[in-house]
């Protein structure tokens, strides 16, 4: 196995296991094939890491292990992968929609496997995942015992990998019709055509506390995918549900997903906008709202965009504050691994201040549990929201 030399002083954030070497903190490394496993070293020579060799990224290579005695093979694979589905028991009566792996955060960089009932949708983001791609998609057939499992390494961060994007069927084949369970609401999930692998269940719990909150309420729900948080409005007795999204197949899913549930379609108002427009466009009608859901698109991939995320941000919940009437609760999200806890609550400070609203923090929110974030890698801690009541 080749060496991976560090320069000098830039042994410390593995020391940390921050599992990130980045290009510049490269003193040399023999040309390696993209995705081997190299030793990572510091500059006399002392073991760091084993990790996975990425020639043309930024991140040149990501740990697999702290431990030099360690093989990376199939076993290490296994061990890896179990562990990761053993975790998520925990959700086995809530929902058959689960995240089996969460890449860095479960030792598995670069590895996004998503569960929809008996389809596995795997996501494969970074060179050394792809290396291992045929090993690891056999090993969670295996595991899960689920015979079918999709690809969807469709994302854009493979191009930063220097990876060509790609999507189909690995194993198995796919069901004509696909639904999920989540605590006791049925969604239609379409994982060859919807966003990202097919579903947000990252938001799951946040969108039951929605639901709790919503009775008797004129709910907006911007950015609303496929009506998660609309369809816990709905079901937890709200007066009115308006729900605007840019995309046309999101908003049919949505109203497909009212149906399978039975759910009062009268209440449920849909509407193909842009919410940055549209936000002003229900200011100028003399709408208000009782409850306000902000679940935005990534808007800073990384902590470059932080700045133009920012102002998107500040403009969103600007708006929203205007149209929530006093007492009026506001849950607003970013999933932007760019933008800090910090900073999304100076953010909403601004925003608050310009709406010219007085806010109080009743409430935080993070993602479910199959979503971990391990303490060394903040990164890991993307999603980040809060919920906040209009004073006056
Ligand atoms: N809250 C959803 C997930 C939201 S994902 C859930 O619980 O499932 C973000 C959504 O924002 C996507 O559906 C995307 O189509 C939509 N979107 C992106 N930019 C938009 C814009 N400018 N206006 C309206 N919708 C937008």
């Amino acid at each position: 196995m080749n060496s991976l030399i560090l320069n000098p002083g830039r042994e410390k954030s593995l020391q940390h296991r921050h599992p990130w070497v980045f290009s510049g903190a490269v003193e040399r490394v023999k040309g390696e094939p993209a995705g081997e496993t190299v030793a990572v070293r510091d500059c006399h020579g002392a073991f760091l890491a084993l990790a996975a060799y990425s020639p043309a990224s930024q991140i040149r290579a990501r740990v697999w292990t702290y431990r030099e005695s360690e093989t990376v093979d199939e076993a290490f694979f296994r061990a890896r992968l179990a562990r990761a589905i053993g975790l998520r028991q925990d959700l086995a009566g809530e929902t058959d929609g689960v995240r089996l792996v969460h890449g860095e955060s479960d030792g598995l960089p670069g590895l996004v496997v998503d569960r929809y009932g008996d389809v596995l949708v795997m996501q494969v983001l970074s060179a050394g995942v792809e290396h291992w791609r045929d090993t690891l998609a056999g090993l969670l057939i295996e595991l899960t015992g689920c015979a079918n499992l999709y690809e969807r390494s469709d994302a854009e961060v493979r191009e930063m990998e220097g990876l060509a994007l790609r999507k189909g069927i690995l194993r198995g084949v796919l069901p004509a019709q696909l639904a999920i369970h989540e605590h006791g609401l049925k969604f239609g999930v379409d994982v060859e055509k919807g966003q990202k692998t097919g579903f947000y269940l990252d938001q799951r719990d946040n969108r039951r506390r929605i639901g709790e909150l919503a009775r008797d309420k004129d709910v907006l729900n911007c950015f609303c995918y496929s009506g998660g948080f609309s369809l816990y409005a709905l079901r937890g007795g709200a007066r009115s549900v308006l729900s605007l999204d840019s995309s046309a197949e999101a908003l049919a899913m949505a109203k497909d997903n009212v149906r399978l549930n039975e759910l009062p379609e009268d209440r449920a108002v849909w509407l193909e906008a842009d919410v940055f427009k549209h936000l002003r466009l229900l200011r100028d009608q003399g709408r208000s709202f009782d409850l306000i859901v902000l679940d935005p698109p990534k808007f800073a991939p990384t902590a470059q965009h932080a700045a133009g995320a920012a102002r998107a941000y500040k403009d969103i919940n600007l708006w929203a504050l205007k149209l929530l009437r006093p007492g009026g609760l506001l849950a607003t999200f970013s999933c932007s691994g760019g933008v800090s806890a910090e900073l999304f609550q100076k953010i909403l400070a601004g925003a608050a201040l310009d709406a010219g609203a007085t806010a109080q923090v009743v409430g935080h929110f993070s993602a479910g549990l199959d979503h971990p974030a391990v303490l060394n890698f903040p990164e890991g801690e993307y999603l980040k929201g809060l919920l906040l009541r209009r004073t006056e």
